[in-house]
């Protein structure tokens, strides 16, 4: 079986949001305060991610990632992972994390079976780090950067979302680090949501990003097929690691778009930037037999892929107001 879209796009990726909350603040995701946490009985419990996780498998879906809020402040996150890997058909499971806990979560992983790991860090400064996430401590995110590299995790990709005013001083220090360690840098273009005190004057051009990193180190182009997922990737001329960038906002890349999201309340958004959700918990909960819940999920599997649009429209003038907060979403 396989799902498409409207627009004969494959769908085979679904982003899975285990928790909406999170440890860190960070000042282009969300507010520093006045984002109500969901209450418990509404956030999808492991069981009923394992079967929309299972539908969507049995249905063409072969890669998943975990993500968050902070996926690793969810109790019990690597148990799910290791029941995750038994769907048969499944391809890969990946994780994006804030690395904060990391450090102690990296054994688990690796043991139930993770290999890839994104973690996100926006500054090579730990006072810098503070500022941008509001709560943090750099230290636990090297402290977690280096026992997964220790276990063997690979590649690292390293999440950086390039601020224009505040960070982008530290494009040089990052291509640096990826000279020096065997890391996947990755430049993300900030996505003005809305969402926080952050709009667009902080927003900075991946070509502008790609022009600074060109000052600093010799780079070329990685062929299309090493690219990853939306990741434009370049090698660092004598260096061990890479450079990639992600544009969603000059260069959306709406047209290969293979994902869909699952929300930690349980609803499927086929778009990041489209507020239409299909919410999946009436038909979970509805207390049907397996055969009555998968009938219910295909139908809404169906609606889903009925609505993703064919591109975000987003206008350079207009920012996009999202109803959730990146961290609610999912990145
Ligand atoms: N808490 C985890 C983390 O930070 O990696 C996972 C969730 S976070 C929402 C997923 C990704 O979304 C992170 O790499 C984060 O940097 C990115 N992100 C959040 N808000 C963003 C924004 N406004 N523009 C671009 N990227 C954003
Ligand atoms: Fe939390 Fe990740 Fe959002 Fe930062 S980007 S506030 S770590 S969910």
């Amino acid at each position: 079986m396989a799902l498409f879209d409207l627009h004969h796009r494959r769908i085979n990726y679904l982003r899975i949001s285990v928790i909406d909350r999170c440890n860190l603040r960070c000042l282009y995701c969300m507010p520093e305060q006045g984002v109500d946490a969901l209450p418990h009985d509404e956030i999808l419990t492991y069981e009923e991610i394992i079967r929309v996780a299972g539908y969507a498998v049995c249905n063409g879906i072969t890669k998943i990632r975990i993500t968050g809020g902070e996926p690793l402040i969810r109790r019990g996150v690597v148990g799910l992972i290791e029941r995750l890997y038994r769907i048969p058909g499944l391809v890969d499971i990946s994780l994006t994390t804030n690395g904060t806990l990391l450090k102690d979560y990296a054994r688990p992983l690796f043991d139930a079976g993770v290999r890839r790991v994104n973690i996100s860090l926006d500054t090579l400064d730990p006072v810098m780090f503070r500022r941008i996430t509001r709560q943090g401590s750099i230290e636990d995110v090297w402290a977690g950067i280096h026992t997964a590299e220790a276990l063997g995790f690979a590649p690292i990709k390293l999440n950086m979302v390039v601020l224009k005013g505040v960070n982008d001083h530290e494009i040089p220090a990052f291509v640096r680090l990826a000279l020096e360690k065997p890391y996947h840098i990755r430049f993300i273009e900030f996505m003005p949501t809305g969402a926080g005190p952050y709009q667009m004057d902080h927003y900075m051009p991946t070509h502008d990003t790609i022009a600074r990193v060109a000052e600093c180190a010799g780079i070329s182009p990685l062929p299309p097929h090493v690219n990853d997922g939306p990741a434009k990737r370049y090698r660092i001329l004598g260096g061990r690691g890479s450079v990639g960038f992600i544009s969603p906002m000059s260069s959306h890349f709406c047209d290969t778009c293979n994902r869909l999201r699952l929300t930690a309340d349980g609803r499927l958004r086929s778009c990041l930037f489209s507020d239409r959700e299909i919410h999946l918990k009436p038909v979970l909960r509805n207390g049907g037999s397996e055969k009555v819940i998968d009938e219910g999920l295909r139908l809404l599997f169906h609606e889903a892929l009925q609505y993703k649009p064919a591109g975000h429209k987003i206008n350079f003038n207009k920012i996009p107001h999202l109803d959730r907060t990146m961290s609610g979403i999912g990145g």
